[in-house]
């Protein structure tokens, strides 16, 4: 059985650069940026302008077949050493990205700004509030896929939105939920009714902009308006 002794060293080594590859995989942000397709784009362009290989771009977007892009989606482009020699290719970082990549998120409704992010009444209040006297249609703030449709405590009914690399947008208090778990939508979509379900005081939208499951201020994400 010496072989047993002498592969095990091995396997070990093995087992080792496996969980930390993993930790590194998950937890270290990549820089790069989120890139909007817009029409008449297509991979090679996009792999062109950017300094990327054609296949690594598919790769970092768990693309299978280019024929999946969709106009409005937002599409994750890493920062290659390549780009960096070349200079020119500005690579904005990733709390900017969404106002960056053209415009990503568009306001998911019409009612007016009736509270903000940060500090409120002790706690801190995660989203902003968008109220109205009349239930408005709630809108895809950015193309995306539905992670979560239903109730969840507080928030009432309420639909998280995922819009790839881990960014995430939250919906809540809503009255009627428009879409279904494991639905892609289209930026601008409607996708719900405005309403008071939860714990709310009255009809209003409340909306998360999430990045790695931590909740970021929305209005740095949204156009002025
Ligand atoms: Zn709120």
């Amino acid at each position: 059985m010496t072989w047993v002794k002498k592969i095990s060293p091995f396997l070990w080594f093995l087992l080792l650069f496996g969980v930390v590859g993993c930790a590194e995989y998950r937890f270290r942000p990549e820089p790069g940026f989120y890139y909007e397709w817009q029409e008449g784009d297509s991979l090679e362009k996009i792999a062109q302008e950017y300094k990327i290989d054609r296949i690594e771009l598919m790769r970092k977007n768990t693309l299978i077949d280019p024929e999946d892009l969709e106009v409005g989606m937002l599409i994750f482009i890493p920062s290659t050493k390549a780009a960096a020699l070349v200079g020119g290719v500005r690579f904005p970082d990733e709390k900017a990205s969404f106002r960056l990549a053209g415009e990503g998120l568009i306001w998911p409704s019409k009612g007016h700004l009736s509270s903000k992010f940060g500090k409120r009444w002790g706690r801190k209040h995660e989203g902003i509030d968008m109220s109205s006297d009349q239930g408005l249609d709630i809108h895809a703030a950015a193309s995306g896929v539905v992670d979560f449709a239903g109730r969840q405590r507080g928030y009432g009914n309420t639909l998280i939105l995922n819009h790839g690399r881990g960014i995430q947008t939250l919906y809540g208090h809503n009255k009627r939920l428009l879409v279904r778990k494991g639905q892609r939508v289209r930026k601008g979509q409607r996708i719900s009714l405005m309403g008071k379900s939860g714990h709310s005081t009255g009809v209003h939208l409340h909306f998360e902009v999430r990045v790695r499951g931590e909740a970021r201020d929305p209005l740095r994400y949204l156009p002025s308006r």
